[in-house]
């Protein structure tokens, strides 16, 4: 119900102009072929994910035989979920784990990880928190007041400290504790791209040296209002790191919705979770057939 909702506006600019669109036309034709091309490219699907698609429709039409046009809805819903899904399976985190989440600021990241606490504990686990961008003050406490909120416990530093010394004594602490999950907060900061590689492979050093790789996931946050914008910040990100999954955040206020299809087939990095609101149990687990089921209801 929350991704339906949380569609709603994605849905109005991709699923129901196609609709209105098919709605108008009795017979399949290139005319036809091109209205739908059109709602797709200005829907943030990107145009080359949208000429494949296009030409997919047609090639699946023409083998199928496909007269009515209304049959062309199911085509889109089958091609876009083949997009979506994901042949080999998500990588399951074991735990002890670890979570480092990257990002650019404001894209959502301290409340995805307030967010993802919560589902941790909720799942009987302890989760422990770490302030690991130190050069905002704002955020040390923004991730503090979640902390707080969920009922877990964070370590944080002074303001200006060396994010991986937080990110270091945030694994003593856990492994201390035996806590099962870790999340790591990173600073978001892309005016220097240098330092910002220089952080975070220091940071995935001391993580590496600690947690053996089923035991790590490095998530990158994106917003989805940002549409095209989030396709080239996961870009410079998998440059600079090792991304495992992404988070779309923000879904619920945006109709860019369908710029997780051109995320999905530019960068191959599979969607983990999408964000469809402020609040605390507003993050969800991506599922391809959930998702493609709520654009198309
Ligand atoms: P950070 O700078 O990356 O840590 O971003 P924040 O976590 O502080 O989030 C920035 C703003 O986006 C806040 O006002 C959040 O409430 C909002 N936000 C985060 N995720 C979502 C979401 O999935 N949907 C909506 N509508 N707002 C979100």
């Amino acid at each position: 119900r929350k991704l339906k909702n949380g569609l709603s506006k994605t849905r109005k600019g991709i699923t129901e102009k196609v609709d209105r669109i098919i709605g108008q036309y009795q017979k399949i034709d290139e005319d036809l072929y091109e209205e739908i091309e059109e709602v797709l490219i200005t829907s943030d699907i990107g145009m080359d994910t949208t000429i494949e698609i296009i030409d997919t429709m047609r090639e699946k039409a023409h083998q199928e035989k496909i007269k009515d046009p209304q049959e062309l809805k199911r085509l889109l819903k089958e091609i876009i979920l083949s997009i979506l899904k994901d042949e080999n399976q998500e990588k399951i985190i074991e735990t002890p784990s670890i979570y480092l989440l990257i990002g650019v600021n404001g894209v959502g990241k301290t409340t995805t990880i307030g967010k993802l606490a919560a589902q941790f504990k909720s799942q009987g686990k302890s989760v422990l928190l770490a302030a690991g961008d130190t050069f905002r003050a704002a955020a040390a406490e923004q991730l503090s007041i979640w902390a707080e909120r969920v009922g877990v416990d964070i370590i944080k530093h002074q303001q200006g400290s060396d994010p991986a010394a937080v990110i270091f004594d945030a694994i003593q602490a856990a492994k201390a504790r035996k806590i099962d999950v870790l999340i790591c907060d990173t600073a978001g900061r892309l005016h220097n791209k240098k330092n910002l590689m220089n952080e975070l492979a220091k940071i995935n050093r001391i993580i590496e040296k600690e947690y053996a790789q089923k035991n790590r996931c490095n998530l990158l946050v994106l917003d989805a209002t940002t549409g095209q914008n989030a396709i080239s910040q996961a870009k410079l990100f998998s440059e600079v790191a090792d991304i495992n999954g992404l988070v779309l955040t923000k879904l619920d206020g945006t109709s860019k919705g369908g710029v997780i299809l051109a995320i999905k087939k530019q960068l191959g990095i599979p969607v983990s979770y999408v964000g469809v609101g402020e609040g605390i149990d507003d993050l969800q687990i991506f599922d391809a057939t959930q998702f493609v089921e709520a654009l198309f209801e």
